[in-house]
């Protein structure tokens, strides 16, 4: 069984969104994008988790198995393999943010010796080796253990099977996992992390998926590199950096409808501000951006993942209605707001006016 939290699918933000990622990789199609909302068939959910992986605002989540959970204590125990016949559902459940967390929690192995002959193999597999090779991508770059991908082939037989397995972890409580969040969030607030306290107040506020908050703290206790690499925005699926071009008009849907609170503006709508490291690459803000004005910057700079900052993407001259005195984006001519223009040019045109 899977469940959906509606605040959190961005179908549910705007009926632009062009998101289609869990119905993709679901091989049973159990899932159904729709204009602003998602169906979803429960009988036909047969539990593999690959939406929950491939989900960039972690709006879906499996009843019976919780990969955050599963994350602690993974990276508490000895164990250094991560099977589907062993201790995890389908590898596809593992997102990029987990499989660079891991790779900088531990040594990983992921046992792939069962995929050649997987039912779903067809749906999941190119999602699995594309996600292991995005997270070495950046491993490699930022100096984490790389993620190994092996055909191990760990047998059913040593282990509990599918159904005494999920019982294990859900007696685990979710109780557990919300205090370790809590102590992991706590930890945020120390100052060496860099993080500004608008910042930390957005991760709070926002309700930042899981899985960030998580390689938010591995980053943290993590060895900075002695030297920032660049990494091609191209190949990164879980975070992005962007660019806004002189075509944007201020209107302000991008900043508003932002899940993460990456993309901001202040009180007077003066410029438009992005946090790489709160961007979770769920393309609602190109979706919904009528003049197709933000787009990725080529390149993405691991300082953001060390030392993030709030990158300024563009600035407006802002001044006061003449006639409302509300504050608006000025280009020029008259200072009067849009909508006192249009009820201007409405009232001249309703008395015959030129
Ligand atoms: S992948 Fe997540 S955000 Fe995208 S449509 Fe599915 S549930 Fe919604
Ligand atoms: S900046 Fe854009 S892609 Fe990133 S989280 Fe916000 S809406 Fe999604």
């Amino acid at each position: 069984m899977i469940s959906l939290n509606p605040a959190r699918c961005v179908h549910y933000y705007s009926k632009l969104s062009e998101c289609d990622k869990c119905e993709t990789i679901c091989p049973t199609d159990a899932i159904k994008t729709q204009e602003s909302a998602l169906a979803i068939k429960q009988d036909a959910c047969i539990g593999c988790g690959g939406c929950v992986g491939v989900c960039p605002t972690e709006a879906l989540q499996l009843s019976n198995f919780n990969v955050t959970e599963f994350f602690f204590d993974f990276v508490k125990s000895d164990e250094e393999i991560i099977s589907c016949k062993s201790n995890f559902v389908c590898l596809a459940a593992l997102s990029v943010d987990y499989l660079i967390s891991l790779g900088l929690a531990k040594k990983v192995t992921l046992d792939i010796g069962h995929c050649a002959t997987c039912d779903i193999k067809d749906a999941c597999f190119s999602t699995i080796e594309n996600a292991v090779a995005e997270a070495n991508y950046v491993l490699e770059a930022i100096g984490g253990k790389t993620i190994t991908a092996e055909p191990l082939g760990v047998q059913k037989e040593e282990v509990p099977n599918r159904r005494e397995f999920f019982n294990i972890f859900s007696l685990q409580g979710a109780a557990k996992v919300k205090a370790q969040m809590e102590t992991a969030m706590e930890s945020l607030e120390d100052p060496t992390i860099g993080l500004s306290p608008s910042q930390i107040e957005a991760i709070r506020k926002k309700d930042i998926p899981n899985k960030r908050k998580l390689l938010f703290t591995l980053l943290r206790r993590a060895e900075k590199p002695r030297e920032y690499k660049y990494l091609e925005n191209e190949y990164l699926s879980f975070t992005s950096d962007k660019v806004v071009d002189e075509t944007c008009d201020n209107c302000s849907v991008c900043y508003r409808i932002c899940p993460t609170e990456a993309l901001s503006s202040d009180a007077k709508q003066s410029a438009i501000y992005f946090d790489a490291l709160l961007c979770v690459r769920c393309h609602l803000c190109h979706d919904v951006c009528e003049k197709d004005s933000i787009r990725l910057a080529e390149f993405f700079d691991t300082k953001e993942l060390f030392e993030p900052t709030q990158k300024v993407l563009r600035k407006f001259r802002v001044e006061r209605c003449i006639d409302c005195g509300a504050f608006f984006t000025y280009f020029g001519g008259e200072k009067m707001c849009p909508r006192c223009k249009i009820e201007e040019e409405e009232a001249k045109s309703l008395w015959g006016i030129e």
